[in-house]
């Protein structure tokens, strides 16, 4: 298996505060892998330090085989790794249309920019309808699908998920896990942040445990729903 991702040993901090305390992982090309873990343990922080926003103190992060440790945050989205942020982050008064374009900030190919809009567009049915409303006006689920709809139009090789179910119903979050299943079985790897743990896990093909700042369990998805400390823990 090629790894896609390798943390070895990463620190960060927030001030005085150590927020990972020598993560390493890794997912492999083709790999759903979910972080799970309580609130503050580090798993927003873990993806922020892959994708740039929070500089890594100590360790190394490698894409297929190369250091992108402490790269700028658009760069990475340009080499193939995309972010949706936790809490979503769309742009409330552009437009489903403008926001979408901002994810395509580096591409200067207006027909590849139409390419990718329109294979959004078959993702999301609800986005397409409802291209020229303003991002703002739309309900939580609409907001998550554009901010899914946004990272995809960098069309990335991996794309990395900031608990997506938040705030959101449950028959919304069945259906962006379907997105995140489809979106993988066409070949995206993906590295999902999830405080629902069970969801998270059954479609994961391995998960780690993130326990103040350190990875304290690991296994495959189906290891980690019928171990007795993540049922204890976290599927309570
Ligand atoms: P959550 O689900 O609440 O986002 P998390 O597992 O993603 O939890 P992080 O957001 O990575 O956790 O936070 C890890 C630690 O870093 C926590 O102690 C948190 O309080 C702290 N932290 C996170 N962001 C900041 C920040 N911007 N400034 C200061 N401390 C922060």
């Amino acid at each position: 298996m090629e790894k896609i991702l390798e943390l070895k040993s990463i620190e960060a901090s927030y001030g005085g505060i150590q927020a990972l305390k020598g993560i390493s992982l890794h997912v492999d090309k083709g790999e759903i892998v979910t972080l799970i873990g309580s609130n503050g343990a580090g798993k927003s922080t873990t993806l922020k330090s892959i994708s740039g926003q929070v500089p890594v103190k100590n360790g190394s992060i490698f894409y297929k085989g190369n250091t992108i440790t402490n790269i700028a945050a658009h760069k990475t989205a340009v080499l193939g790794i995309s972010q949706v942020p936790e809490g979503r982050r769309i742009f409330p008064k552009l437009s489903v249309k403008e926001n979408l374009l901002v994810g395509a900030f580096s591409v200067k190919d207006k027909h590849l920019i139409e390419t990718r809009m329109k294979k959004v567009f078959e993702y999301f049915p609800r986005l397409h309808e409802r291209v020229e409303q303003k991002g703002g006006t739309m309900s939580g689920g609409e907001q998550q699908m554009l901010a899914i709809g946004r990272a995809l139009m960098m069309q990335p090789e991996v794309l990395m998920l900031d608990e997506p179910s938040m705030g959101l119903a449950p028959i919304i979050v069945e259906q962006i896990f379907e997105i995140i299943k489809e979106l993988n079985r066409e070949g995206m790897t993906i590295l999902l942040v999830e405080q629902n743990a069970f969801q998270a896990l059954q479609i994961a093909n391995r998960g780690y445990v993130i326990q103040t700042g350190q990875i304290v369990l690991e296994g495959t998805g189906e290891e980690l729903i019928t171990n007795k400390q993540v049922q204890e823990a976290y599927l309570a």
